[in-house]
């Protein structure tokens, strides 16, 4: 059963300059589903409109950004629940349903607080609890079981190291045991050996409250090691989707040989290949298939008409036309 559809999801940054509008289309027609208990890998390039589409899945839609069409939906009480409809459950369904673990832990932690004073406000707005006891209780039971230190509690954000304070964060994130974590860029900027606690801090949570976990990084590293399925976005349409032995064993997108190409691998010295030329604009992508500027096999029909996301195998879908031809073929 899934946790969290995406149909359709067109979110476009739209400005106006003298009159002229602007259209920068982040996120274009794309649809998904993750599952229950799953992990989902996001992965592209910078400026390939992950964030963006992350933005949109926790009702963080703000002018310039827009959604111009599509629906996201929820699983809440037995209802399947459309949060750019019913914008009036929005607060209800953040925390509980969905959580966010934003890149800067500083952008979710109050620097003028205590730790525990941040947890503290977050479960009087949601859980209508008050009682201070039972609220220390309740956050010094849940950094327990994360193996997370309690004195960390009493520290205000700027007294902790930065791996610690993401690792706060994603407890924070957590206390009210949502379905759906959402994690966007969590690990970077943090060197390997923090890096590494993170991601086994976000596995343990996940094996061990059940929930779905979407992690957006461009490290494929990471979606290597966390991940049961991977989406590759790019230029803000999903190209390539498939399980984690799929996108690494078997790529079919160029775009996704690349980005698996330029992963270094132990005892291999051989110049790594990187992806040729540079993203496109999104105010003016390219027509037909938007890496066609990029790709070494670009063919008259991929100037010309948008590919299909296609299932080639089972649970492996992807947008180019070297593979619908197989398809066609079949
Ligand atoms: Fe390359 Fe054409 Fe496939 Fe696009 S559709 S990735 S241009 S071969």
């Amino acid at each position: 059963m899934y946790a969290l559809k995406v149909e359709n999801l067109k979110a476009y940054y739209i400005t106006s300059l003298y009159g002229i509008e602007r259209k920068v289309r982040a996120v274009d027609n794309v649809s998904f589903q993750v599952m229950e208990n799953e992990i989902l890998g996001i992965a592209g390039e910078s400026g390939c409109g992950k964030s963006t589409l992350l933005k949109t899945l926790i009702g963080l839609i703000k002018p310039p950004l827009s959604v111009i069409g599509g629906g996201i939906y929820y699983k809440y009480n037995g209802r399947e629940i459309d949060i750019l409809k019913d914008i009036n459950v929005l607060k209800e369904l953040k925390w509980r349903v969905f959580s966010y673990v934003p890149q800067g832990s500083m952008s979710v932690l109050n620097p003028t607080r205590k730790i525990i004073n941040t947890f503290e406000d977050v479960i009087k707005v949601h859980l209508n609890i008050t009682n201070s006891d039972v609220i220390r209780n309740m956050v010094g039971d849940h950094f327990k079981s994360l193996g997370l230190p309690l004195e960390v509690l009493n520290s205000f954000p700027h007294q902790l190291s930065g791996g610690m304070r993401q690792r706060v964060t994603i407890a924070l994130s957590t206390i009210l045991k949502p379905k759906v974590i959402i994690a966007d860029e969590a690990t970077t900027a943090l060197d390997v050996v923090v890096q590494r606690g993170v991601i086994q801090l976000l596995k343990r949570i996940q094996s061990e409250f059940k929930n779905t976990l979407i992690m957006v990084t461009h490290d494929m590293g990471v979606h290597a090691n966390m991940a049961d399925r991977i989406i590759i976005m790019y230029a803000g349409k999903l190209v390539e989707i498939g399980s984690v032995k799929d996108i690494f064993k078997n790529p079919l997108h160029p775009y996704t040989k690349y980005l698996i190409e330029s992963l270094p691998k132990i005892g291999d010295k051989t110049l790594k290949k990187s992806v040729p030329g540079a993203p496109p604009s999104l105010l003016d992508p390219p027509s037909g298939c938007r890496f066609h500027p990029r790709c070494p096999y670009a063919m008259k029909e991929c100037k010309e008409i948008v590919p299909d996301l296609v299932e080639v195998e089972s649970g492996h879908k992807v947008a180019c036309f070297l593979h619908r031809k197989e398809v066609d073929k079949t």
